[in-house]
């Protein structure tokens, strides 16, 4: 079960924008619709019932209050026949009989649904017909005025008579309450109705908010991500964004990261670019200048010593003045190999300028006169070729100046060395000279 619910949820999360989309509105849209179809049936059940009880009502009323006018009308003829001895009412009351048996009939074929309905029109159809024997024996009297007898039958005639408008009057009640109950059935029935409604609405309104708020997290998720990511690059961090779902932002993000990939790259070939002088592929001046600060400033915190080592090449113009600016740019790209063969790993190696090469030697001088000496040596034995393959040689002059020894400001450094080398080659050239001396240092 955790299982299915974790993959359910793996499937929601994979899912793509699309499919969300038409879930959420689905969500809504299903219970709505669901809801409108039960209460389109319900209502077209409650109606169909309504019709039916009203329809049965509206048929069984008319003759029943017809009958009551005329049973109610039917009753003075034989009273009036009784005190006046008129033959006339008799053919009235024939009327009369004539009427209420016609009425009778349609009462006869009407269906009651209630048992007690039946019985109550039982009863009238049998006082009606009790009475009527009782008139037609009343009207066979020739002068019922003093014949007691006739009193009787007056008597009895009326009691039938009266029991049968009893009955009909039930009758009616009966049709008025089952209207009644009818009405009572509906008015429930759409009570529940509404009922049913506000609770669907209620229903409805919650699952839109939450498949809305799924949505828009759906969404901004993989954006807020997206955000963060270009902040980060903009800081110049390039953590690759962990959004593994594969749907549309999933692509998204993925080509995201390749683009954030191909930026670091690029940010990456530029700072070295930038930090690297194109001819010889050695640091340039502007790094050297930030890592002489920060050789030095390790060495203050350490009380060590750091030296710096320049090196200029030796009538240089005349080689490119004899061999060509071509084959002067060869020399300085050996000797940039040359010099990074005899430095250490600790030390670093930059290109200061034109023929101008410098090395920061984290060490005091005395170990920095021997790599410089090292270097001028290695320098000396390897030879140069010029177009014609022919061999020709050049020499360095390096200058060299030591902190704490010979200062401890970066451009006072600088200067010093460059002092040295200006030293060594007023000296001669080929050759290494350091601003103080090693006994002066130690
Ligand atoms: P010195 O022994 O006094 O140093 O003599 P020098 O001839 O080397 O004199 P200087 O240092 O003043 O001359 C440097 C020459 O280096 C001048 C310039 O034409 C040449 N140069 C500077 N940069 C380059 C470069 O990138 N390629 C080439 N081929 N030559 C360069
Ligand atoms: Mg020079
Ligand atoms: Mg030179």
């Amino acid at each position: 079960m955790e299982i299915n619910i974790k993959f359910m949820l793996q499937a929601f999360h994979n899912a793509s924008f699309r499919v969300k989309f038409c879930l959420g509105i689905s969500t809504i849209l299903l219970p709505l619709v669901i809801f409108a179809g039960g209460t389109f049936y319900a209502l077209e059940n409650l109606a169909a019932s309504y019709h039916e009880t009203t329809e049965e009502v509206i048929e069984e009323i008319p003759p029943v209050s017809q009958l009551k006018t005329l049973v109610f009308l039917a009753q003075m003829p034989p009273n009036d026949y009784l005190i006046n001895h008129n033959p006339e009412e008799k053919k009235t009351f024939s009327y009369f009989v004539q009427q209420i048996d016609q009425n009778m009939t349609s009462l006869k074929e009407t269906s009651f649904d209630h048992p007690a309905e039946q019985t109550l029109a039982t009863l009238v159809i049998q006082s009606w017909e009790n009475g009527k024997q009782l008139a037609a024996e009343l009207f066979a009297i020739h002068s019922p005025a003093k014949n007691t007898g006739a009193n009787q039958l007056m008597k009895d005639f009326d009691e039938q008579l009266n029991r049968c408008t009893w009955a009909l009057d039930q009758l009616e009640l009966f049709a008025f309450k089952e209207i009644r109950e009818a009405q009572e059935h509906t008015e429930k029935n759409i009570a529940s109705i509404r009922l049913s409604l506000a609770g669907t609405l209620i229903v409805g309104l919650l699952l839109a908010i939450l498949s809305g708020l799924l949505l828009a997290k759906s969404v901004l998720a993989p954006l807020k991500m997206l955000s963060q990511g270009a902040a980060q690059i903009s800081r110049g961090e390039f953590e690759p964004i962990n959004y593994p779902a594969h749907n549309e932002f999933g692509a998204v993000i993925a080509a995201f990261n390749s683009m954030s990939v191909s930026l670091q790259k690029v940010q990456t070939d530029l700072k070295e670019l930038a930090m690297r002088d194109g001819l010889t592929g050695l640091l340039n001046r502007r790094e050297f200048e930030h890592l002489l600060a920060q050789e030095l400033d390790r060495a203050k915190r350490g009380q060590n010593s750091v030296s710096l080592i320049l090196l200029d090449i030796d009538h240089f113009k005349q080689v490119n003045d004899n061999h060509g600016h071509q084959v002067g740019d060869e020399v300085l790209r050996n000797l940039a190999k040359l010099l990074a063969k005899q430095i250490r790993t600790m030390d670093h190696l930059a290109r200061y300028g034109g023929e101008e090469f410098v090395v920061i030697a984290p060490t005091d001088i005395t170990t920095a006169l021997n790599i410089a000496e090292r270097i001028r040596h290695a320098v000396e034995i390897s030879p140069q070729q010029d177009y014609q393959q022919k061999s020709f040689k050049v020499t360095v002059s390096l200058g060299i100046s030591s902190f704490p020894a010979s200062a401890d400001k970066r451009e006072e450094l600088i200067r010093k060395a460059d002092e040295a080398l200006y030293r060594a080659k007023q000296s001669g050239r080929n050759q290494t000279c350091l601003y103080e001396t090693p006994e002066k240092n130690t």
